[in-house]
């Protein structure tokens, strides 16, 4: 079941883009009933409408969405690409080896993290290290940056992106991504209930334009996944309204649920909080 596209209405003096790459959580499910929101694992990008740096691209995770983004970027021209880990899981970084503009020698990859410079490269290389991937990333033709994110803000150009720590086992960092008056909040990976997370979470998404929310179990599931690291559409909901947002993206679909499904809980959801949309790969949202 397909669900109706996003109706938008123009945004008047656009600051920020939102397109969708990889919408899945756990694994890729490119199974022919989820391909109305994609089978690809996490990965966003973040587009400056009539940027004055069109070199510059950032992106939020390499889940195996990360591919298809790759081909979009051209092979003769450098890019400054900026991106973003919320944490190391699978999901977060296996299409990371698939991204062509590694292997490009015009292009700069700057890579951030919550972890230390050393022990984020240590992580990257390990991913690619023999016998799991035939080019040792230390042999990449392109230039890689590493950059520490703990407590403190990237300013690239007018784009600021925030970190903060979400609820999650081994940890993992939420994103307030804002350009002048415009925000958007990258909250994936995110277990509801630990007082002092769901606070920070609170604080950054506060008056958001765009929440972007880890909703991968049903109310109905969650009693059973309790300590997993992820949250449902119902927790989403309540996070959107006591923030204020504009907008809500339920986002990181459950490997098990189909287009249907997740037209369903889109249903549920906008009884709760009206301006709400599932996350859809090959879409852009606008603010
Ligand atoms: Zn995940
Ligand atoms: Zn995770």
């Amino acid at each position: 079941m397909q669900q109706p596209p996003h109706t938008q209405p123009p945004t008047p003096n656009p600051q920020l883009q939102l397109r969708f790459w990889g919408t899945r959580g756990s694994i890729p499910t490119p199974l022919a009933a989820n391909l109305g929101h994609g089978g690809n694992t996490s990965c966003i990008q973040i587009l400056i409408p009539n940027s004055e740096h069109p070199e510059a691209t950032f992106i939020f995770d390499a889940g195996t969405g990360i591919h298809s983004l790759g081909r979009t970027l051209a092979h003769d021209t450098p890019h400054n690409i900026h991106l973003f880990l919320t944490h190391f899981h699978w999901d977060h970084i296996q299409g990371l080896p698939g991204f062509g503009p590694l292997f490009s020698p015009h292009n700069t990859l700057t890579f951030y993290s919550s972890h230390g410079r050393h022990e984020l490269r240590r992580i990257l290389q390990a991913q690619m290290a023999a016998p799991y991937f035939p080019i040792e990333f230390d042999h990449l033709a392109s230039t890689q940056h590493f950059e520490h994110l703990e407590h403190h803000p990237a300013r690239i150009h007018d784009l600021t992106v925030e970190p903060f720590a979400l609820h999650h086992p081994g940890g993992a960092t939420g994103y307030r991504i804002s350009r002048n008056n415009a925000t958007i909040v990258y909250a994936t990976d995110h277990e509801h209930g630990n007082p002092a997370a769901d606070a920070r979470l609170l604080r950054a998404a506060t008056n958001a334009n765009i929440l972007i929310y880890d909703a991968q179990y049903t109310p109905e599931l969650y009693p059973h996944r309790i300590g997993w690291g992820h949250s449902t559409w119902l927790e989403a909901t309540r996070l959107a309204n006591r923030a204020n947002v504009k907008q809500l993206v339920l986002f990181h679909h459950d490997p098990h649920h189909d287009d249907a499904t997740l037209h369903n809980i889109l249903n549920q959801a906008r009884q709760h909080f009206p301006n709400t949309t599932t996350a859809q790969e090959g879409t852009t949202l606008t603010t």
